[in-house]
């Protein structure tokens, strides 16, 4: 297999190289996890519970050079700090969580009395992870560590964009032979996904709409389940009920932390009318604050665009918008620092939906905001979509926020404040539209996207009154 370059974003450098598995070592590799599978899944949940604490310690002692390398992967710093933190606590969380879940049923009598029903949990033989950029950490862990405790054996393929941190963490699995067994992360792009696709149960994807489409056609024709995590244009609404200042800053950080990186980025506001200068004046104000986190990586707020591909995107709606009228208040354009690519937040007004920025996803610490006369017409917009991950609602109650987000259609709407799946994993939901199908990845059901259930039907005895009388 070829070697890659992996550019550094904030050097634009290529200083980092990965060999990809070529096919046939893949399907070794996925061969040795199935075979190790079995022996896994007769450990019990408290069983793989125990494996799994020790990963834990395991990845704990290994930090300061996981997070080394996460930083060269995104040039980010407080960000990573955040991702790494999120790990320890996810496995304790479904530790804690799947022997509930996972707990044999008992049985139960049907309708018919004399027959008795006893369930069991059956879990996929082995899953594919195949994870995006954005939180290259995170996003490969999220749903191998439910898939782990469910009893499959998992092959992790991250993203070829950011893939320094693997090596750290395969330490980290060899650190725990049981778990090694059983687990496995791979470098490579797109060729070396479409090889995991063909060889495991079910896939976990997390993506853009675009490759989610051709893994979920992969999938359905090999007949295996899919969960696609997918983008977003997630909108939030602010009412004239609304605390601004409240607003301004959950929306800030809802649009541009992480450089705007998130699928659950807040992309796009629509503010009422009564208050929209005001909202627009003090979320400039704000936003003129950040600073780039340029030359020092600790320094400031905003980290490089992670990918060159990512900045022409940002770059060409930017003036797409400009093109069409729209009015930039801060920030506006790519500016290269030292051969990374850096956007500073920028806010947009007199913005529509003819422009790209408003209706494609961004990815970029970017905030068009637009005027609209009453909640109603907010609410149009907002689901004049293809998209629908998640959203916010700002108003002056509970109530009346919660009112309106009932009409969006989206998963996972914050209620005065934004972007909160960033940091709550336990609300479970569905993504709407293009963003994603399957089972829901938040809340303790996830787990269950892991696992088959399997009926015994019992006849406890009773001559059946319909079989033939001979
Ligand atoms: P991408 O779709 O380009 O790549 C995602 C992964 O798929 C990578 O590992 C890539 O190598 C692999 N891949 C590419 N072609 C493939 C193929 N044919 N078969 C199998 N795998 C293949 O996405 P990206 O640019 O890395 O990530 C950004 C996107 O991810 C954005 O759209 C973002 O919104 C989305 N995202 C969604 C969520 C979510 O939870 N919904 C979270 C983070 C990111």
């Amino acid at each position: 297999m070829t070697k890659l370059a992996v550019r550094n974003p904030r050097t634009g450098e290529a200083d980092y190289y990965i060999t990809p598995p070529s096919s046939e070592e893949l399907s070794n590799s996925c061969r040795a996890l199935r075979n190790a599978q079995d022996e896994w899944q007769q450990l019990g949940v408290n069983g793989r519970a125990d494996v799994m604490q020790k990963w834990k310690t395991a990845i704990e002692c290994r930090k300061e050079e996981i997070i080394a390398e996460l930083v060269k992967d995104t040039g980010r710093h407080s960000e990573t700090i955040l991702e790494f933190n999120s790990i320890p606590a996810m496995i304790d969380r479904w530790c804690n969580l799947a022997p509930e879940i996972l707990k044999a049923e008992d049985r139960i009598t049907s309708s018919i009395p004399f027959l008795q029903i006893e369930g069991e949990y059956k879990p996929y033989s082995l899953v594919g992870v195949i994870s995006p950029w954005n939180f290259p950490l995170l996003l490969s862990l999220i749903d191998a560590i439910p898939a782990l405790l469910a009893g499959s054996a998992v092959i992790i393929k991250p993203s070829e964009f950011t893939p320094r941190f693997i090596e750290p963490l395969l330490e980290t699995i060899a650190d725990v032979p049981v778990l090694q067994g059983v687990l496995n992360v791979v470098t490579g792009a797109g060729e070396t996904g479409r090889d995991i696709v063909n060889e495991v149960d079910l896939v976990a994807f997390t993506g853009s709409v675009k490759t989610g489409r051709l893994v979920g056609e992969a999938c359905s024709k090999r007949f295996i389940p899919v969960s696609l995590e997918l983008g977003g244009k997630d909108a939030a609404i602010v009412l004239k009920s609304a605390d601004l200042d409240r607003a301004t800053s959950a929306i800030l950080w809802g649009s541009v932390a992480n450089s705007g990186q998130s699928c659950l980025s807040i992309e796009r506001t629509y503010v009422e009318d009564e208050v929209f200068d005001d909202f627009v004046e003090l979320l400039v104000q704000k936003a003129k604050k950040l600073q780039l986190a340029h030359p020092n990586v600790e320094d400031g707020h905003i980290g490089p665009i992670i990918t060159k591909m990512q900045a022409n995107t940002i770059q060409q709606q930017l003036m797409d918008a400009a093109d069409k009228g729209a009015i930039i208040h801060c920030g506006g354009e790519i500016e290269e620092h030292s051969g990374g690519l850096w956007c500073l937040p920028t806010v947009l007004t007199d913005v529509d939906h003819e422009m790209k920025i408003m209706v494609e996803e961004t990815f970029g610490p970017v905030l068009p905001i637009m005027r609209v006369k009453d909640e109603r017409q907010a609410v149009e917009f907002a689901n004049n979509t293809n998209f629908g991950l998640g959203g916010a609602v700002f108003a002056g109650t509970e109530e009346k926020a919660i009112e309106v987000a009932s009409q969006l259609e989206a998963g996972a709407i914050s209620i005065n404040d934004a972007a909160l799946t960033a940091i709550m994993y336990e609300g479970e939901k569905n993504s709407f539209k293009f963003s994603g199908l399957g089972g829901s990845r938040m809340g303790s059901a996830s787990i269950k996207r892991f696992i088959r259930k399997k009926a015994f039907l019992i006849n406890t005895g009773v001559k059946d009154p319909w079989w033939y009388d001979v």
